[in-house]
This record gives structure tokens, C-alpha cells and sequence, in this order.
């Protein structure tokens, strides 16, 4: 979607730093880092959120899904832990409407969320 600013990116009208990259999956470094680690992983399709997803997108969250866990591997935080978050709407937070999953870790989380 030509204003989507994630899709921008995929098609790397604005610059990131990539942490992973493949035909359907890529994982960047967030510009507002709320952690040590924290990378993002958005799907190459473009969908708004995870309303959006349906059956037919399992085989692509699980390859995001194990993206997740190779950077994890790679940043070192298989051990100690991390955390993936999804946003979805306005209500949970969401200002990117390209579906995209936060890979937070390196320090110790806190919860509830605010
Ligand atoms: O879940 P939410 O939609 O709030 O997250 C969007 C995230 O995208 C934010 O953490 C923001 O820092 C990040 N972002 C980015 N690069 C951009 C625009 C937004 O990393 N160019």
C-alpha cells in the first residue's frame, strides 16, 4: 500500500536496519527501541492488523513466528527470555496499521502493561 509506512520500508523507500529479510518476513530495529532489544517482524503482505488475519495466513505467521525466534537466538535472549507483542486497534495501542509483531528483550519486562 503506497502510504503504508511499513510497506515503504519493505519496499525500501525509507531506510531501516534489517536484523532478518526473506521473501515473505522482515524483521528491522525499531526507531523508539524500548529495550535493549527490540525489533520489529512484519509480514512482506500488506494486512492492517490481526483482526485482518484468517486461516489462510497460518503458514505465515508461523514462518514470522519462527523468525521471532531465530533473532531472539541471534540477540541472545533465548535464555533469559523475551517478550512478543501485537498490538491490534486503537484501544490496544496500534499507530502502525501494518500488522507487525514487537520483539522486546535484554532487560527485565514489567507487567501489566499500561
Ligand atoms: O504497535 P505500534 O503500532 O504502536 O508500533 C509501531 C512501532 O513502529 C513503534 O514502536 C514505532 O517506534 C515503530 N516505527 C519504526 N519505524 C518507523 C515508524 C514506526 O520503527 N519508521
Amino acid at each position: 500500500m503506497a502510504d503504508c509506512i511499513f510497506c515503504q520500508i519493505i519496499d525500501g523507500k525509507i531506510p531501516s536496519q534489517k536484523v532478518y529479510e526473506d521473501a515473505d518476513v522482515l524483521a528491522f530495529n525499531d526507531i523508539h527501541a524500548q529495550a535493549p532489544v527490540h525489533v520489529l517482524v512484519i509480514p512482506k503482505k500488506h494486512i492492517a492488523s490481526a483482526q485482518e488475519l484468517g486461516e489462510k495466513d497460518g503458514a505465515l505467521l508461523g514462518k514470522i513466528f519462527t523468525v521471532i525466534k531465530r533473532v531472539a537466538e541471534e540477540k541472545g535472549l533465548a535464555e533469559k527470555g523475551y517478550r512478543i507483542v501485537n498490538n491490534c486497534g486503537e484501544d490496544g495501542g496500534q499507530t502502525v496499521h501494518h500488522i507487525h509483531f514487537h520483539l522486546l528483550g535484554g532487560r527485565q519486562l514489567t507487567w501489566p502493561p499500561g
